[in-house]
């Protein structure tokens, strides 16, 4: 075999898996993928430092078979990072998803200005005394939240030919959202951390409450007919939800 054919053939039977990141709750994860001879079955670990795991592939199995299985282990991998992890404080240097994409916190040098967003670098610019940090970036996140939420409340209210009462803002564990039987709506702050239209999507479920106040087949309908992507936001909750209750500020 010519030596150019041998090298493909070779390299075409014994690729060398790319990495892979995942964002799994809050965190970047590297998948790095293990072929092994003598391997009989996909095995999955943790990575000794917890920022990633190792997928040891059997020699015929393909990459995109063992990134199948890394997704179906989702699950388990968000488990087992929480239990490694502790919660995670914001402060300078520290990282916190915005709408689905982590961004750096950075305490800025000026002792006066607004918080502002670096696209390009996905930082947090927080200027000020950073003994205050935290307290400012709740607010912002806060008022944030509410802006968004606010705007896609009261697009669906449109959409659905329905009234609104009060938005406000909350720090609730048990739920996203609520519908109260007047109207009002109250929502997590936490929702500005998600990808936009896991945000949307909850704005799209409370306003629907104003048509049905339960969760039965006519419910889901109005859902579904004006926010197609309602299933792929809840399937990120079960994934992802629990983490945006870990971060601490
Ligand atoms: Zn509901």
């Amino acid at each position: 075999m010519p030596g150019l054919l041998r090298r493909f053939v070779t390299a075409f039977a014994e690729p060398a898996p790319e990495p892979h990141v995942l964002l799994i709750d809050d965190q970047l994860v590297t998948v790095n993928f293990r072929k092994h001879g003598t391997a009989k079955r996909i095995v999955l670990r943790l990575a000794r430092d917890s920022t990633g795991v190792v997928v040891t592939i059997p020699k015929r199995v393909s990459r995109a078979r063992g990134m199948a299985f890394v997704e179906k282990s989702v699950p388990w991998i968000s488990r087992q990072l929480k239990l490694r992890k502790p919660q995670t404080v914001l402060g300078h240097g520290s990282a916190v998803p915005l709408r689905g994409v982590p961004h750096q916190i950075n305490a800025g040098g000026h002792r006066r200005g607004l918080i502002s967003i670096d696209p390009v670098t996905c930082a947090i610019l927080v200027p000020g005394d950073p003994k205050h940090l935290p307290r400012r970036l709740k607010d912002w996140l806060k008022a944030l939240a509410k802006a968004e939420l606010a705007e896609a409340s009261h697009r669906y209210a449109k959409a659905m030919n329905v009234k609104l009462g009060r938005i406000s803002i909350r720090d609730q564990k048990s739920r996203w959202g609520s519908c109260s039987p007047a109207g009002d709506l109250s929502y997590s702050w936490r929702l500005i951390l998600a990808p936009p239209h896991v945000l949307d999507y909850v704005a799209a479920h409370e306003v629907a409450h104003r048509l049905e106040m339960n969760h039965g087949p006519r419910f889901w309908r109005q859902v579904l007919t004006h926010c197609p992507h309602a299933g792929e936001a809840k399937r990120w909750f079960k994934t992802h939800g629990a983490g945006l209750h870990r971060i601490s500020i």
